[in-house]
């Protein structure tokens, strides 16, 4: 019982310094700087708001959308959104749901932190950056 209470709190504090890295990487956000890989557009986390789906319906688009209860979802097609081209770049930049302008920074209780995922090359780039009081660009 005490060894699941230990794990319990080991967990807790393992979540709590995680997230106090992302928040000190959100810090420095102005230094991020997308490669535009692309790889985030192949992840099933990409859930849009109402305003981003009717903006991009406005910009002529149709059926790029599941809705999934009140969440809605870009469709994908050969594991990737539908919007991704063959190479990487989206292809409707310009009206691009608001989570796809923010990736990696998300805001949880109004705090923005970084997602800090290992498939984005631009966090390492980053946490380089940030660790070299912004020698390294
Ligand atoms: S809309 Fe564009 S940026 Fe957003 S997931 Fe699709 S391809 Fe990527
Ligand atoms: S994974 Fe990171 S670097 Fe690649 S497109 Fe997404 S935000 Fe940009």
């Amino acid at each position: 019982m005490l060894a699941v209470a230990f794990c319990g709190m080991l967990l807790g504090l393992c979540y709590v310094v995680v997230f106090l890295n992302g928040v000190r990487l959100a810090f420095h956000k102005e230094r991020f700087k997308c490669k535009q890989c692309g790889n985030c557009c192949r992840l099933r986390i990409i859930e849009m708001k109402k305003d981003d789906v009717e903006r991009i319906k406005k910009a002529g688009f149709k059926d790029f959308f599941v809705k999934e209860g009140r969440e809605y979802w870009f469709k994908r097609k050969n594991g990737r959104c539908v919007f991704q081209k063959e190479n990487g770049p989206c292809s409707i930049y310009g009206v691009r749901a608001d989570i796809c302008r923010n990736f990696p920074f998300f805001r949880i209780f109004g705090v923005e932190y970084c997602r800090d995922v290992s498939f984005c090359p631009a966090i390492e780039d980053l946490k380089k950056n940030v660790k070299s009081g912004g020698k390294v660009r």
